[in-house]
């Protein structure tokens, strides 16, 4: 059966890449020779379901270096440690509606206006623990790798390129520590900053990467947690407002997902909830982001309505059915009582219908019973008002509740994933 149907994400991937493969429009990145002579005709691209499955089509074993991708995933590591509060003392989160090296700091704070322009990302590598250069890097490899899965090595002849001209990364360290805000010495900011940018992945692994955050942290093939789900959501908005640098508003009305890109040609896509893409292809537009892999994303997003805000239809009703049970029923209640079987996830809104469509059919005449055995989940915010439910409702002349709650799998009560 497999075998007959192959991968009908891998040909919808495929079909895509061969509707962008004559876009030769773009340069490759020649700030440093080791980027100028990256071979400009690759194109990858892959999917990540939060279930763990990973589709890939063209060239996604092509490795590349991670760039600005890093980005993203350092502030999360950052957020992840030292809570929001902390990591808001060193950067703001506002667009900057600039270039990704532009001299983008608050006048009044000197903070950087978000950590996905370089000035924001060396103070977020600047936090990093450890006092040397090496040590932070330590730390930023180790998480990236928990993200994509597996050991991921350096490339070195990047890293001393950038390392050997990378004076403007300097000047904006410079700046933010004179501002205060860089948590280190220049120096140890910027090489291990620039070691950030040197990892050497591919597309495969961005979408793992991605599909991380989209799992709310939990790295989708490992099963490792590799962040809180706090932190994977802050990193989440912070990628949907300034991603794409200067190309965010635009990027996020075609296109829809929090992405960020670098670079080295890489792009990684969130759709939180389903799955991360990755995508690969050198040649840059003018404001550093893959031509290819931008319209790859766009077309994909097109095609399969991938939009976040996409308008998902009338939802259907968390009430599955509503029964009496009459004498002779053994349908969960007792006799007289009105018994609504719940499906599906329960979130703040299915909660809302649920509780306001009883509420008027709490009355004398027996008790309401809530059937929760078809409920996949009941969401935090959805709990904390189903929990005062059967209290309040008072209590039926036998001393029964007016309201009780048939849980067999303690959906109510489980622990959030
Ligand atoms: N290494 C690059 C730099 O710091 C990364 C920038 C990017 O990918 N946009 O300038």
């Amino acid at each position: 059966m497999a075998a007959a149907l192959g991968d009908p994400v891998r040909h919808a991937l495929e079909a895509v890449l061969d509707a962008v493969r004559d876009r030769t429009d773009g340069a490759v990145a020649d700030y440093i020779p080791e980027l100028a002579k990256v071979e400009p005709e690759q194109l990858g691209a892959a999917l990540a379901s939060t279930h763990g499955v990973v589709h890939e089509a063209g060239d996604c074993d092509a490795e590349f270096t991670i760039q600005s991708v890093s980005k993203p995933f350092v502030f999360a590591l950052a957020v992840d440690a030292l809570g929001l509060d902390e990591v808001r003392r060193h950067v703001d989160l506002e667009p900057s509606g600039e270039p990704f090296n532009a001299i983008s700091l608050d006048e009044a704070s000197g903070r950087p206006r978000n950590p996905m322009i370089n000035a924001g990302a060396i103070v977020m590598t600047s936090l990093m623990p450890g006092d040397t250069a090496d040590e932070k890097f330590a730390v930023v490899l180790a998480g990236i790798e928990r993200f994509a899965g597996r050991d991921l090595p350096v490339n070195e002849e990047v890293y001393s390129s950038e390392a050997s001209t990378g004076d403007r990364n300097r000047a904006l360290a410079y700046l933010t520590r004179s501002a205060g805000t860089l948590g280190a010495a220049v120096e140890v900011a910027t090489l291990a900053y620039f070691r950030q940018c040197s990892i050497s992945v591919n597309a495969r692994d961005l979408a793992i990467m991605a599909a991380t955050f989209a799992t709310g942290g939990v790295n989708p093939l490992t099963r490792e947690r590799v962040i809180s789900e706090d932190a994977a959501r802050w990193t989440t908005a912070v990628m949907t407002s300034c991603g794409m640098y200067d190309e965010s508003g635009d990027w996020m009305v075609r296109v829809g997902l929090p992405a960020k890109s670098g670079v080295g040609g890489g792009i990684a896509a969130v759709q939180p909830g389903q799955f991360g893409i990755g995508t690969f292809s050198p040649r840059l537009d003018a404001r550093g982001n893959s031509v290819r892999g931008v319209a790859t994303l766009e077309l994909l997003s097109e095609r399969h309505g991938l939009h976040m805000l996409q308008h998902h239809g009338a939802p259907l009703s968390p009430i599955a059915s509503l029964s009496r049970v009459e004498a002779g029923d053994a349908d969960g209640g007792s006799d007289g009582d009105t018994v609504v079987a719940l499906r599906g996830e329960i979130l703040f809104s299915e909660a809302e219908e649920i509780l306001t469509r009883l509420a008027p059919l709490v009355g004398d005449r027996g008790c309401l019973v809530l059937d929760f055995t078809a409920v996949t989940r009941v969401a935090a915010g959805a709990r904390t008002i189903f929990s005062a439910l059967p209290d309040t409702m008072g209590r039926l002349a036998d001393g029964r509740s007016r309201v009780a709650v048939h849980d067999p799998d303690q959906v109510l009560g489980a622990a959030e994933r």
